[in-house]
């Protein structure tokens, strides 16, 4: 099935089902939002929606474009997590989509696009509780504790909330924040945390309502699950990737990244390997080409820095620099590997494995960069 492919990645079902649970374990009876942006993180957006449909009750995406694939797919409330563009606010409140907003402008101009004319038309205090929510704009309410993108700041939240609260047109779905540091510094993440729950104390004491509340994505899941509120957004511990490395052992990696030998040579030594002539043979050598490159995610910054990956179950090095469509290996000491030979980029081979974190230390990122820049070539093959 997979014989003509040349790189291509296998998402395991079952892995989705084993985080989920494992997640599930630490949070409590809270709702379960999968963050599935970024075509899932590269793993293939309807695939893993539908993977996780019926482990969790929401789904979290980026933006408009990605939201109305979904919606097509599913029936989960959908909440999409960047700023909405202003031309773009229709089309979410036609589609029942729970934009994130950060200030009360926004919510006034989310207001006025819900402001269908027969809800215009019904009388004062009418439309609340006749029409039910269905007439009006669900919101997530974000406050800025310190990631700084988004969100009202903290010194006004109380104030722009019940301001928001009190616009005709507005149903807050839910109040969340999001965390910057939570896989590097723990204290502040632990101040922050203190702060975000002193202000939604607040919020319930002084402007009560039915909205839920949300903080913690994946490290707060593994980490910091002491009150896991009503929602928690899980994105990369449900791929299998723990942003802590003490908790990868809980997990199972859902992504096998794949490829191909397609040409095995003999070189003499002094041979020159890929541009720029950076590995030159210091011996006679087996050299496999293998048909994939950067063009297909595979991280150029990973040209000589010790890159490995697996063929027959044994670590090739990397020789040279990573191509577009190609790069180089060596292949000496597998007696075997044979043209056609399948080719682990990122995965297990038989007792061999390339983690993902291997991959995204060497190349200098994080392993959130390393998955969602996996090439659209790349096909996507759930098992
Ligand atoms: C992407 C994102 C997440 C998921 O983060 P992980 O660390 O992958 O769990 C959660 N919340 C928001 C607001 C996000 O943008």
């Amino acid at each position: 099935m997979t014989q003509n492919h040349r790189c291509w990645v296998e998402i395991d079902r079952s892995a989705f089902h084993h985080n989920a649970k494992i997640v599930r374990d630490r949070i409590g009876k809270a709702e379960m939002l999968a963050v599935i942006k970024a075509n899932a993180y590269g793993h293939g957006m309807l695939g893993v929606a539908e993977a996780l449909a019926k482990e969790v009750q929401l789904f979290g995406v980026a933006n408009l474009e990605e939201a109305l694939a979904l919606r097509e797919k599913v029936n989960h409330p959908i909440i999409t997590l960047s700023p909405t563009l202003p031309d773009e606010r229709a089309s979410v409140v036609a589609s029942g989509i729970i934009p994130t907003i950060s200030s009360f402008e926004e919510a006034e101009a989310f207001s006025r696009t819900g402001h269908h004319p027969h809800v215009n038309s019904l009388p004062e205090g009418g439309e609340g509780s006749a029409g039910g929510t269905g007439s009006k704009v669900s919101v997530n309410f974000k406050i800025d504790t310190g990631n700084g993108r988004m969100g009202v700041v903290e010194s006004e939240a109380v104030d722009v909330f019940r301001r928001i609260s009190a616009l005709s047109n507005i149903d807050i779905h839910s109040v969340s924040t999001h965390m910057p540091v939570s896989n590097e510094d723990e204290k502040y993440t632990r101040d922050q945390l203190a702060r975000f729950g002193e202000i939604v104390d607040r919020l319930r004491a002084e402007v009560p309502g039915k909205y839920k509340v949300h903080v913690l994505q994946s490290a707060g899941s593994l980490a910091f699950n002491e009150r896991p509120y009503e929602i928690v957004r899980a994105g990369i511990v449900l791929y299998g990737i723990s942003p802590l490395p003490e908790f990868q052992n809980l997990l199972k990696p859902a992504m096998t990244w794949k490829t191909r030998i397609g040409l095995i040579r003999d070189v003499p030594k002094g041979a020159s390997i890929s541009y720029g002539r950076t590995f030159i043979t210091p011996k006679p050598m087996r050299v496999a080409t293998l048909t994939a490159g950067y063009a297909d995610g595979y991280p150029r910054h990973l040209s000589n820095a010790g890159a490995e990956m697996l063929v027959r179950g044994q670590r090739c090095p990397l020789l040279g620099r990573v191509t577009m469509d190609l790069m180089v290996i060596d292949v000496s000491h597998i007696g075997d590997a044979a043209i056609g030979d399948e080719v682990v980029l990122m995965g297990r081979q038989g007792d061999a494995e390339i983690p993902c974190v291997e991959l995204s230390d060497k190349a200098g990122t994080i392993t959130w960069d390393i998955t969602t820049r996996i090439g659209q070539r790349v096909k996507r093959v759930f098992v």
